[in-house]
């Protein structure tokens, strides 16, 4: 991937409820083309960090109240969700949400409804998502509440790709899955990278498997970027390999 950051997180802090602070100015910054990793255990801030950038705290009443967040230089944060996904953010929650009475299919079709480009190029989309996941063309009639896990995350992903990302927020993608899926997962995930050119920032607790894969990583810890690097020098790091690696 290229160097130009296509978003960038300046300092921000995030508050739930108005008095419960949960990040304390974290930093980052995410090139368009790569694959970025956050890393972090459970409850580090990762999910809410995810949220902040996609604009989805209100509902939560989680309120970013310092810093700010760039998409492609503008800014972005506490803005309307849908904003950022015309601008070509998309996230993929943890836990999937499918629509669950929808076959696979249609959940896929609904990731295209902000499109205007015509039926002809959301079938040849459809055709890509299947090429990358051979399993939801099998499953394509199934009911998707009745998929599996790992099915279901399938699902959650491809439906994010069938709206044309630039970028795609994914979170904890691993959560639930057995170790060759995950595997899987990731692997799409690179192909995806490289051969549609999609930016993601995935946030992880089985740094193993995201440093991988990621190609730069940031630690979080109670709400602060504590390290950061290329994934190659996180992997040899002799605190990450002491407090992360045994993760996930
Ligand atoms: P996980 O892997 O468990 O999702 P995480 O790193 O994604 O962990 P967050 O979900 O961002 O962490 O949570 C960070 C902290 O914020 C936790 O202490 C959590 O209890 C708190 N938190 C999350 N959502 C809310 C909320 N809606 N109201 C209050 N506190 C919250």
């Amino acid at each position: 991937g290229g160097d130009t950051a296509l978003l960038e997180v300046n300092n921000i802090e995030v508050i739930y409820n108005h008095v419960i602070l949960v990040l304390k100015g974290v930093s980052l910054s995410v090139p368009k083309g790569g694959i970025t990793a956050l890393l972090g255990g459970n409850g580090a801030g990762k999910t809410t960090t995810l949220k902040a950038i996609s604009s989805l705290l209100g509902s939560e009443r989680g309120e970013v109240t310092k810093g700010s967040i760039l998409y492609r230089g503008e800014r972005v944060e506490g803005g309307a969700p849908a904003e950022l996904v015309r601008k070509g953010v998309i996230q993929v929650m943890e836990g999937r949400h499918c629509f669950e009475h929808l076959t696979v299919e249609e959940n896929l079709l609904t990731g295209a409804y902000t499109r205007r480009d015509g039926r002809a190029a959301i079938q040849s989309d459809l055709e890509m998502v299947y090429t990358y996941f051979p399993r939801l063309r099998e499953r394509r009639k199934s009911q998707a509440g009745y998929t599996s896990g790992g099915e279901q995350q399938m699902v959650a992903m491809g439906r994010a790709l069938m709206s044309r990302p630039e970028m795609i927020l994914l979170d904890e993608p691993s959560m639930g899955l057995a170790p060759q899926l995950v595997e899987q997962i990731f692997q799409i995930v690179k192909a995806v990278n490289e051969s549609e050119g999609v930016t993601f920032l995935l946030a992880e607790q089985n740094t193993n498997v995201a440093l991988r894969y990621a190609h730069y990583g940031y630690i979080l810890e109670s709400g602060r970027i504590v390290m950061d690097g290329p994934a190659a020098d996180l992997r040899e790091n002799p605190d990450v390999k002491e407090f992360y690696l045994g993760m996930g």
